[in-house]
């Protein structure tokens, strides 16, 4: 049996010439991402910037000239990565110094610990040592490990450099001096590929926003086009989590297709005793 005929859908928010499907068909757009612009490098090589805008270039066209599609600008361009970039790194290392010495100094084993910030670090470093295998078919004996600057425009206290024009070799030589693990540096070089990770937007969901400079998961009249992810206003929810971009993709569904259940109320921790008690031992030293 041919398929039904689809009708072009007379939508409010089309302009002359666009083409948004048809009736039966729900559009759902993630308007943005995190991760936009990424790009790698290597142990000898530091990421080399490239600003595509492809991941933000539909929410651009979407708000130009519309108030109700909120303003992309507030968290992408070049304006905005000065205070978004971070430069994050993955370790691969195939030898046992690191893991060990990390226990060591922590008292954790791998991924028993929370993430451990080297608070007093020219690039202000974390570090997560994740439970072992990380990744599907990690080969036994392999132990993977990441890390994050949130201040890579500044110069490492040991490489003298900017972390964003270091390669992979000089991130982990630096993060090592910070631990002080100097004796075992030639050894845990010897054994790990570091790759940066050049992030120019990772942070630009906890840029200063206005209220409208995120549009809702559905837009005022829309009828089949849903906004979904990161750069969209839920009240109450947190950015940055995978939550909050699965609670816009349920509740512009919901909102939509009006059937199914609506999305659970926002888990507010400010209001849980258990949770306020829970914060107030880690900030005395007894949690
Ligand atoms: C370093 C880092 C650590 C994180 N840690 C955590 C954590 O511990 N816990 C947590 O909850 N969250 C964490 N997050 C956040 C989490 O990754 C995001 O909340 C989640 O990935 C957002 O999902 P999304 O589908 O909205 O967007 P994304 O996962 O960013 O997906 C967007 C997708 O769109 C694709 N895309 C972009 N442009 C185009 C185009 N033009 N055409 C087609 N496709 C395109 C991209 O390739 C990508 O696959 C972290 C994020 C980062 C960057």
């Amino acid at each position: 049996m041919a398929p039904p005929a689809r009708r072009e859908l007379p939508d409010r928010h089309l302009r002359p010439g666009d083409r948004l499907g048809a009736v039966a068909d729900l559009v759902l757009v993630t308007t943005g991402s995190q991760a936009a612009d990424f790009s790698t490098g290597s142990m000898t090589e530091a990421p080399s910037p490239r600003a595509s805008g492809r991941a933000w270039a539909l929410w651009e066209r979407l708000a130009q000239g519309r108030t109700d599609f909120g303003n992309p600008d507030v968290f992408f361009g070049s304006a905005r990565i000065p205070d978004s970039l971070w430069v994050t790194f993955t370790v691969t290392d195939t030898g046992t110094e690191f893991s060990n010495q990390i226990a060591a100094l922590t008292g954790s084993e791998s991924g028993r610990g929370g993430l451990l910030t080297l608070k007093d670090s020219g690039w202000v470093l974390s570090l997560s040592v994740f439970h072992q295998p990380e990744i599907i078919g990690q080969p036994p004996g392999t132990t993977v490990w990441w890390g994050y600057g949130l201040y890579p425009d500044r110069n490492g206290d040991f490489v003298g450099k900017r972390m964003d024009q270091c390669t992979g070799a000089e991130i982990l030589e630096e993060t090592l001096r910070q631990l002080r693990f100097d004796k075992q540096l030639d050894a845990i070089m010897a054994s790990s590929i570091c790759v940066p990770c050049y992030m120019p937007y990772v942070n630009n969901i906890w840029l200063p926003r206005s209220r409208g400079n995120k549009p809702p998961p559905v837009p005022e009249g829309a009828t089949n086009l849903g906004l979904i992810g990161q750069y969209v206003e839920v009240p109450r929810e947190i950015a940055f989590t995978i939550e909050c971009s699965a609670r816009t993709a349920w509740e512009a569904i919901h909102r939509l297709l009006k059937r199914g259940p609506a999305p659970p109320p926002v888990y507010q921790g400010q209001y849980d005793p258990k949770a306020l008690f829970d914060t107030l031992k880690v900030f005395a030293g007894i949690g």
